[in-house]
């Protein structure tokens, strides 16, 4: 790519106005200080509110600021992927709009890269200003996603990170549509290492990961990186068929040495309930495995773009094409 900087900091942003511009300023201050070339790619992922105006009027004065307007809101990891799709950076930064990730671990971030990492990924020590709904959740999630999964996604971690061209590339060529990056910068593989610290609280605003997104979110993580729901439905009603059998037998019993046989109306409904609890919760399970085949099937790009700042031509030409190659 003819246009080529040192780093490109991604920043995927959801009704930010309150914060944009202060982020601007701030991650500007600490890119300056470093002397590199670099580009701050913005991503809008179909905000409704003044977001968009803002970073064009930013981008107007700033060539640095690259601009991609989604056509509607595609979700955080998508805008993510759209990002590291423009980026041109020998390093790509990913970091969040409302400045609880500090940008001015960049550069420590970058001392690593240059030690000879790949991927220096934020850990959460510790997180402020959230409740403790969403840090007990949170914990627990990362526990169970590592039980469950044979990739190594590191506890604590958000998508605050640096990671080197080749990462980046690496992650491109994975087009499917339930992403989870965080998860497949570990399957990825190369030279990683944790850069710890205090996760700050948002600045201004409201979060813009309610439940239900946190939800799809750890059901995107738990079905792309794992398939032991599945293995667990079937074991699961092994053990109900066991059990099954087991209680057949006493019926019989019951039916042919003793005049007990109608009493046993209770135990009907319990097992009636319980087999018919177990066995829509399965039929759920293999529902999100069997939508997302679906989705995945259909071969639709991951996001659509309705407007570009400060995006070359040549370099927009030239991605549409490795986008197409990319689908291959
Ligand atoms: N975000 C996005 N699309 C969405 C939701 C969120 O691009 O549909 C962005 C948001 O603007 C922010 C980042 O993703 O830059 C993280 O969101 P947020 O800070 O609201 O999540 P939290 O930190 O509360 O988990
Ligand atoms: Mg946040």
């Amino acid at each position: 790519m003819s246009r080529a900087v040192f780093l490109s900091v991604v920043v995927p942003m959801y009704n930010e106005e309150e914060v944009i511009e202060t982020t601007y300023r701030r991650i500007t201050q600490v890119l300056e200080a470093l002397g590199e070339t670099y580009e701050i790619v913005f991503v809008n992922d179909g905000s409704r509110d003044r977001t968009a105006p803002i970073v064009r009027e930013l981008g107007a004065s700033d060539k640095r600021v690259k601009l991609i307007d989604f056509s509607r809101n595609f979700g955080h990891q998508i805008a993510v992927t759209a990002g590291m799709d423009y980026a041109s950076g020998r390093v790509v930064v990913l970091i969040d709009a409302d400045l609880q990730d500090p940008p001015e671990l960049i550069p420590d971030m970058i001392a690593r890269w240059r030690e000879g990492y790949d991927v220096v990924y934020g850990k959460r020590i510790a997180r402020k200003g959230e409740s403790w709904f969403k840090k007990a959740t949170a914990s627990a999630f990362y526990r169970i996603l590592q039980a469950m999964t044979s990739v190594d996604i590191p506890l604590d971690t958000g998508d605050f990170r640096l990671m080197d061209r080749k990462v980046c590339d690496a992650i491109r060529q994975m087009r499917e549509r339930s992403r989870f990056i965080r998860g497949m910068v570990s399957w990825a593989g190369f030279r990683q290492t944790a850069l710890e610290y205090v996760r700050e609280e948002r600045f201004a605003g409201e979060t813009k990961y309610p439940l239900r997104k946190m939800i799809r979110l750890s059901l995107d993580a738990l079905t792309s990186f794992s398939t032991k729901p599945l293995k667990f439905a079937g074991i699961l009603g092994f053990m109900m068929s066991a059990a099954g059998f087991i209680y057949l037998l006493v019926v019989l019993y019951q039916k042919f040495f003793t005049d007990t046989t109608l009493q046993g109306w209770t135990s009907m409904v319990v097992i009636s309930l319980l087999f018919h609890g177990i066995t829509l919760s399965l039929l759920g399970v293999f529902g999100e495995y069997i939508g997302r085949i679906y989705e995945e099937t259909k071969g639709r790009p991951l996001y659509v773009v309705a407007e570009t700042l400060n995006v070359e031509r040549e370099e927009e030409a030239e991605l549409r094409e490795r986008q197409l190659d990319l689908r291959r």
